[in-house]
């Protein structure tokens, strides 16, 4: 019996439809998405916190590892507390953390991960393309001038890609990024239904 949360991880690029493919999920009863870019994006731009976002995400840079997992505990805390996010039933579908390898151990006695849903691309240009697309629909800074998204894409393969390492292989499931949202949810789903299923009946109750 365990009192870590549940958590799945959706894992890829910059542009790879973590994002889309976790508003899909959160649709279907038993997943809990989160995702700490969302997070972050509803802090208020005055405040120290929000300053600081603005800061390092305006460089294409990751927020500093220990902020980042405190404010995700918080998070997941006020969501417990509201019931929108229910614990021993839900599993959680965290879509942008860990994207450290420090996060990953920080978060490591808070979470049990059950499986890694790794979103890939063939052509990761095809990423920046999407990436490009995406600021002028969703007006985002980090989204708007090439150098920060190739910044992005470097502190992914710096940073972020060796957090895989941390997990065992068989934990890790990649998903092709490339199709349709429903091509890729059907994908993704194939690998999270099992695991959903059986965490339910593990989760401590
Ligand atoms: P993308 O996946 O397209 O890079 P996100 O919406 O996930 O975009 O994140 C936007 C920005 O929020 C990141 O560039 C970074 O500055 C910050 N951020 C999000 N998650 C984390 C995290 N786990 N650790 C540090 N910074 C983060």
């Amino acid at each position: 019996m365990s009192d870590r949360y549940q958590a799945v991880l959706l894992f890829g690029m910059p542009g790879a439809g973590k994002g889309t493919q976790g508003v899909l999920l959160s649709n279907i009863p038993g997943f809990f998405h989160m995702s700490t870019g969302d997070m972050f994006r509803t802090l208020d731009h005055h405040s120290e916190i929000g300053k600081t976002f603005d800061e390092y995400s305006s460089r294409g840079e990751l927020v500093p590892d220990e902020l980042t997992v405190k404010m995700w505990q918080q998070y997941v805390h006020a969501q417990t507390v509201l019931s929108l996010y229910k614990p021993h039933s839900d599993l959680l579908v965290l879509d942008g953390i860990p994207r450290t390898v420090e996060q990953t151990k920080l978060m490591n006695e808070h979470i049990d991960v059950r499986g890694i849903i790794h979103l890939v691309a063939a052509n990761p240009e095809e990423m920046v393309t999407r990436l490009q697309k995406r600021a002028i629909e969703q007006k985002r800074a980090d989204d708007a001038k090439i150098d920060v998204i190739r910044n992005r894409l470097e502190v992914y393969e710096r940073e972020t890609r060796p957090v895989l390492d941390q997990f065992d292989a068989n934990l890790v499931h990649e998903v092709d990024a490339i199709g349709t949202p429903a091509e890729v949810l059907g994908g993704i789903l194939r690998v999270l239904a099992p695991i959903q299923a059986s965490a339910h009946n593990t989760v401590a109750q």
